[in-house]
């Protein structure tokens, strides 16, 4: 089986709970949304290049690396064909594998495969255009390993993150993040609005790698 790979490569975890360890990136190409604000639209476009790896060629390249961590992203990765199987050769090899899906794809069979896989899924709000495509059955499937992130590109969004983390009870399932989209909301806005509601069960975080390095490179 071949798989589609847009680029893997050794950075530290830019967001998430795992944000700033070291972690090896397999990104997948291909996307099923079309978030308003997407920063990989280069990975998911229809001809979008990639290169085509099997399982080996894949794990060789990983373990070049010599680190723990792998962040499995996309695009959207978990609607690859032959993912579980790939996810199952990873846990087996010994890695600690994250995975960052967009929240449109049940992820009950990846989690039946292992409990040690964890998840940072967005919840995609209003002004992402995608919110219909949410799964929402997915919240019952996460714990205190996952991350439910919310990226948030206006006021109206902060509010709409709020009453989902209420009506779902997220904060007392999995880690909730609020992350301000890139140029669209100051950050400053969403600590006021955390101030405000007295909201301390949630954190705010700012995409480590867009501050280190520039905010189009690819690879980090
Ligand atoms: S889900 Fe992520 S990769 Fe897909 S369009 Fe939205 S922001 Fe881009």
């Amino acid at each position: 089986m071949k798989y589609e790979i847009a680029e893997i490569f050794e950075s530290i975890n830019g967001e998430g709970m795992k944000a700033g360890e070291l972690a090896v990136f397999i990104r997948f190409s291909g996307c099923n949304l079309n978030c308003r604000y997407c920063d990989t639209k280069w990975a998911n476009d229809a001809n979008a290049s990639y290169t085509e790896m099997d399982e080996e060629e894949i794990i060789r390249e990983v373990k070049q690396y010599h680190v723990k961590n792998i962040t499995v992203t996309g695009g959207e990765p978990l609607f690859r064909k032959g993912m579980g199987k790939l996810l199952k050769r990873l846990l087996k090899e010994g890695f600690s594998v994250e995975i960052e899906t967009n929240g449109s794809v049940s992820i009950r069979e990846f989690t039946l495969i292992s409990p040690n896989i964890s998840y940072t899924m967005d919840y995609k709000l209003p002004g992402s255009g995608m919110e219909e495509s949410m799964c929402v059955s997915n919240f019952s499937l996460l714990d205190k390993k996952d991350t439910i992130k919310f990226v948030v590109s206006s006021k109206e969004d902060l509010e709409h993150a709020y009453k989902i983390t209420e009506q779902f009870s997220l904060a007392e399932r999995c880690h909730v993040l609020l992350s301000p989209a890139f140029g669209e909301i100051e950050p400053k806005e969403i600590v006021d609005f955390m101030k405000e509601r007295h909201w301390t069960e949630v954190r705010m975080q700012i995409q480590m790698h867009k501050v280190i390095w520039d905010v189009n490179q690819r690879g980090v």
